[in-house]
C-alpha cells in the first residue's frame, strides 16, 4: 500500500478499535445530529439541481472529475462520522477497496456499486465544478444564494475559527490515545494557525 493508502487505513481501523467513543458525549453526538441534518439538506440540493447537469457533463462523457481523482482530501472526522452511520460489513467493503484499489489513478473508495462511504467525506459534497454550478445557477439565483449559505455553514462544522465538530472529533480520539495523520485541525499548519489565532483572541477578549 503507499502512503495515502496507508493513512486511510490507519484512521479507519483506529476508528473502529474505539465503537464507544462517544459514550457520555452527549454535545458532540448532538453536533453530529445538526451534521447530519446539514448533509440530508445538500444532499438534496444536488439532487435537485446538480445530478441531471453532473450526469450529462461528466457521467456519460466518462470524465467524473471529482471520482477520477487520486487522493481526495479526507478529514479524521469524516471516518468518525461515516463509521457511525455504516455497518461493520459496510466498513469492511471500505478497508477492503482500500487495500485493493479498482482502478489505479481513480479514488481509491470508488468501485462498479460506486463510492463504498455511507456518508462520503465533505470535500466530496461541497466539490462541485464551475461548469456546473453556472449551469445550475445562470437561471437560478436563489439556488446559487442557497448554494453560498451551504458553504458558509459547512465552516460551522469543519473550520476552526470556532470550535468546531471536525475538531471536537479529533480531540476526543487524540484523547483516548489514538493519532492520525488524516487530523488535519491538529496537524495542519495553516489551520493550526487559525486556531491558535482563535485562542489568542479568545484571551485578548
Ligand atoms: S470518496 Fe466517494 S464521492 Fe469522494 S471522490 Fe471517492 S468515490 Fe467519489
Amino acid at each position: 500500500m503507499n502512503e495515502y493508502q496507508l493513512e486511510q487505513i490507519n484512521a479507519l481501523q483506529m476508528v473502529r478499535q474505539h465503537p464507544d467513543a462517544l459514550s457520555g458525549q452527549p454535545g458532540i453526538k448532538a453536533e453530529i445530529e445538526h451534521y447530519y441534518d446539514f448533509r440530508t439538506r445538500t444532499a438534496e440540493f444536488h439532487q435537485a439541481h446538480f445530478e441531471q447537469i453532473c450526469t450529462e457533463k461528466c457521467y456519460f462523457n466518462n470524465l467524473s472529475a471529482c471520482c477520477s481523482k487520486n487522493g481526495i482530501i479526507v478529514f479524521f472526522a469524516d471516518v468518525v462520522i461515516n463509521a457511525l452511520a455504516a455497518s461493520a460489513a459496510e466498513l469492511d467493503l471500505l478497508e477492503h477497496a482500500i487495500a485493493h484499489p479498482l482502478s489505479p489513478g481513480k479514488c481509491i473508495f470508488l468501485t462498479h456499486k460506486g463510492c463504498l462511504w455511507q456518508i462520503k467525506p465533505i470535500v466530496c459534497e461541497m466539490f462541485v465544478c464551475q461548469t456546473a454550478k453556472n449551469a445550475a445557477f445562470e437561471n437560478n439565483p436563489q439556488a446559487a444564494e442557497q448554494w453560498e449559505a451551504f458553504e458558509k455553514e459547512r465552516k460551522t462544522f469543519t473550520w476552526p475559527d470556532q470550535p468546531v465538530l471536525f475538531e471536537h472529533l479529533e480531540r476526543l480520539f487524540l484523547d483516548l490515545g489514538a493519532e492520525s495523520s488524516l487530523m488535519h485541525i491538529h496537524k495542519s499548519p495553516g489551520l493550526l494557525r487559525i486556531k491558535k489565532n482563535r485562542e489568542a483572541a479568545s484571551r485578548q477578549a
